[in-house]
């Protein structure tokens, strides 16, 4: 393994990977936080760092058909949530290019204001 590049996210409030504390996503990037996950609640972040899409899927959801590709914590490798590369559904088109983090898989940084 190569060195693993961390993008340190210099903002109040900061979601951090709940098992490696890993700079994930800002407060002020959330678009919506009523979103259903795999394993519950998730929220939706106009953008993720220091995580890496994998493989595009596509994906049936209650919503209509997505193209979708899980992605990890580039530290820990733990699977947070996913990306979303396309929606079928028009008016489900507003998350393409967004990221669905689970929310228990997600903390607030301890400097969090
Ligand atoms: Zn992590």
């Amino acid at each position: 393994m190569g060195l693993v590049l961390q993008v340190y996210l210099d903002d109040q409030k900061v979601y951090v990977c709940f098992k490696c504390n890993t700079h994930i996503a800002l407060h002020s990037d959330i678009v919506s936080k009523a979103f259903q996950g795999r394993h519950g609640r998730a929220i939706l972040f106009a953008n993720a760092y220091n995580v890496t899409p994998g493989e595009k899927e596509d994906r049936m959801l209650i919503t209509g058909e997505h193209t979708v590709a899980d992605v990890h914590c580039n530290t820990c490798q733990t699977l947070l949530g996913w990306y979303y590369y396309y929606a079928a559904v028009g008016e489900e088109r507003y998350k393409e290019g967004k990221y669905a983090i689970e929310k228990k898989l997600i903390s607030k940084d301890p400097q969090w204001t």
